[in-house]
C-alpha cells in the first residue's frame, strides 16, 4: 500500500553543523509537507532497536555511537510518492556517490556521517514514525 509518507531524520552531524534549517528548506521546497517534528536525542537502546536489521554489520557500534551522540529532529513527511522521492532528494548512502543538488552531497561528510536518513519502504515507513511519534503528535 503506498501511503505518501515516510520518515526522516537529520543526523547529529546535521544538528551539530547547524544545517537543520537548510536541509528543512530543502526538503519543504522539493514538495514535501511536514507532518510530525521534533528534536530528540536517541538513547543507545533506541539506536540499536532502530537499526536492528543492520546488526551484524561491521559498522553497526560506530552507527549507534554517532546516532546517540547529540540530539537529532525526527520528522514524518508527506508527498506523492514520498519514500522514493526522498530517497531521490537525499542521494546515496556515500556522499561522494550522491548526485549533485541531493542532501547528502551537499551536506554529508562521509558514508557512516552521512546527514539524514530515509525510509527504504512504506512499511519501515510507518514503523520508523510510531518509533518515534505519538498519534496525537501525527498530523
Ligand atoms: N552506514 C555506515 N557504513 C556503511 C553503510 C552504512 O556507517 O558502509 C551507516 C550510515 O549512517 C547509513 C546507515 O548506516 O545511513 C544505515 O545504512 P543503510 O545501508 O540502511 O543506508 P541508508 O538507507 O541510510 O542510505
Ligand atoms: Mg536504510
Amino acid at each position: 500500500m503506498v501511503t505518501n509518507k515516510t520518515f526522516t531524520m537529520l543526523k547529529p552531524d546535521s544538528v551539530e553543523n547547524g544545517n537543520i534549517g537548510a536541509i528543512l528548506e530543502k526538503i519543504t521546497t522539493s514538495g514535501f509537507r511536514i507532518d510530525a517534528m521534533k528534536l530528540t536525542q536517541l538513547t543507545t537502546a533506541d539506536a540499536k532497536a532502530f537499526y536492528v536489521v543492520h546488526k551484524d554489520r561491521p559498522f553497526f557500534d560506530d552507527l549507534v555511537e554517532y546516532m546517540t551522540r547529540g540530539p537529532i529532529v525526527a520528522a514524518i513527511l508527506e508527498k506523492e510518492n514520498a519514500v522514493q522521492d526522498f530517497r531521490t532528494l537525499i542521494g546515496a548512502t556515500n556522499p561522494s556517490e550522491a548526485a549533485e543538488g541531493t542532501i547528502r552531497n551537499m551536506f554529508a561528510e562521509s558514508i557512516s556521517q552521512n546527514a539524514v536518513h530515509g525510509s527504504d519502504s512504506d512499511n519501515n515507513a510507518a514503523v520508523e514514525s510510531a518509533f518515534h511519534f505519538s498519534e496525537r503528535e501525527m498530523f
